[in-house]
């Protein structure tokens, strides 16, 4: 049976190029009715982040994606955090050190300093240089028993190590490029990677879906693996995705990436999911639109790209707005009441009608906000001067603008009814004015729709204001007309 895992370390906010590592892991692991494992890397005291796991979790499920086995929920190859089984790697590590496949290492912070400076020096690798490597066993441990130690890989010289990795294909590297690795740690933790092997061995895992930037880790896993005797699970190394203006690695400093502070922003988890799911990969249909479950039936690990993909934030807005309209309209306010308890506060059917106005442009569930909140309030955001400016368009004088609005005013005043059907044929009226004026249209609704909206750009005019109301917005208008007045006389 296929299984999969995902194992996030602590160590802060979880990265967005998470959430497609773990996505495809997930996708893999369900094609094949196998299993998909969540394990919590925390053996980085160092780097460890109180809070972080539940957060980690939670972000994980806010996406949608649930794991079969796993730190909360448990599973027969528990527990599932790492600073719990301690005494597992312990045991691992001294059978490394029997077989003569590990050794303890006594060398001091400052020794270390000393070989590392002077292998710089010399322009080489930094390694350690062995120092401890030949300390008989016996010896050894009876210094263990006094002295802090760690416990090193033994490295082999000069030995070509190879594997086929499932996107990469074939990978050599050769030994004389890897450090004695330190296995356990002088506090007694152990390091990543004899924790990773001890634990996707024990845990049955049989196939690694991992971003790339863990490659250089493989050759030291295949002598772990290879001194345990245990057969290594498959690996595939995701290429990691770029930033589209820098062309480097998404990172925190170009703006946020924390997978968390999408669903913030209100991005749909199911159009993130189809987003992240092509940022690698792609369908042989070419159908770029798909659901959660219909790219689980079509994934593939083999058809994985190799090339880094670029996160382009246009396209995901594009799909996150795809996404909003395919929802109804009575889905699409269920989902801005949950996004934004505050909206709870308002008028229901009026929201109703302003969440089924803006659906055709929304991105995000976050930008319904700004877009809005013209409609429930009265005083915009703007100063005066920014206010009469964009009141009067290039080119007309702004006594023709005061003219102008006055007669809208009248003409709105003086309608019967206020319903849509009205409004449209104002609408149409006020479009023949703009012949009559000799004016471009834009520059007949534009005014109108600054003094009624506060923005030059809005969700259409005579929609918005059948939902405004009659009062509001000829008091908006007449609003407007003071403000020019008032700045112009
Ligand atoms: N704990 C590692 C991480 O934070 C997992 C690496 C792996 O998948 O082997 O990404």
């Amino acid at each position: 049976m296929i299984r999969t895992r995902m194992a996030p370390s602590p160590t802060g906010e979880y990265h967005i190029g998470h959430i497609r590592t773990l996505l495809f892991n997930y996708a893999y692991a369900k094609k094949f009715e196998g299993k998909f494992i969540i394990r919590i890397e925390d053996t980085d005291r160092k780097r460890y982040v109180e809070g972080a796991v539940p957060r980690i979790l939670d972000t994980i499920k806010s996406f949608g994606l649930e794991w079969d086995e796993g730190p909360d929920i448990g599973g027969p190859y528990g527990p599932y955090t790492q600073s719990q089984r301690l005494e597992i790697y312990k045991k691992y590590a001294l059978e490394l050190v029997e077989k003569g496949c590990a050794y303890y290492c006594f060398c001091s912070r400052e020794h270390l300093d000393k070989v590392r400076k002077e292998s710089l020096a010399k322009r080489e690798i930094p390694k350690y240089n062995r120092y401890c490597r030949e300390l008989s066993l016996d010896e050894a441990k009876k210094r263990a028993e006094n002295e802090p130690f760690v416990i090193r890989l033994k490295v082999p010289d000069n030995e070509v190590l190879e594997y086929e990795d499932l996107v990469l294909g074939k990978i050599a590297i050769n030994s004389d490029n890897l450090d004695d690795q330190v296995l356990i740690k002088t506090d007694g933790f152990p390091t990543y990677h004899l924790a990773v092997v001890v634990d996707d061995h024990l845990m049955r895992i049989t196939d690694i879906i991992r971003g790339s930037e863990w490659i250089s880790s493989t050759p030291k896993h295949i002598l772990l693996y290879r001194y345990f005797g245990w057969q290594m699970p498959k690996t595939a190394h995701i290429p990691v995705f770029l930033d589209p203006l820098s062309k480097g690695k998404m990172s925190k400093r170009k703006g946020s990436v924390s997978a968390q502070s999408f669903l913030d922003r209100g991005y749909l988890p199911e159009a993130m999911l189809n987003f992240l799911a092509l940022l690698g990969w792609s369908p042989t249909d070419g159908k770029e639109l798909f659901s959660l479950e219909n790219f689980v039936k079509n994934f593939d690990i083999k058809s994985v790209n190799k090339a880094n993909p670029i996160f382009d934030i246009n396209k995901l807005n594009y799909f996150n707005g795809y996404y909003i309209r395919a929802l109804s309209d009575k889905e699409l306010l269920a989902k801005m009441l949950n996004f934004n308890p505050e909206l709870k506060k308002a008028d229901r059917e009026k929201l109703a009608k302003i969440v089924a106005l803006e659906k055709e442009r929304l991105k995000t569930l976050g930008e319904f906000e700004s877009l809005t909140k013209f409609f429930f309030n009265d005083r915009f955001n703007i100063s005066d001067r920014d206010f009469v400016e964009l009141l009067v368009p290039k080119g007309i004088g702004p006594k023709d603008i005061i003219s102008h609005l006055r007669n809208t005013s009248n003409l709105l005043e003086n309608a019967e009814l206020w319903n849509l059907s009205t409004l449209k044929k104002l609408e149409a009226k006020l479009k023949d004015k703009a012949g009559e004026l000799g004016w471009e249209v834009i520059n007949v609704f534009s005014p109108i729709r600054v003094a009624v909206t506060g923005s030059a750009i809005s969700p259409p005019l005579f929609e918005s204001m059948e939902i405004l109301g009659k009062e509001k917005t000829v008091g908006r208008i007449r609003n407007g007309i003071k403000i020019l007045e008032k700045h112009i006389f």
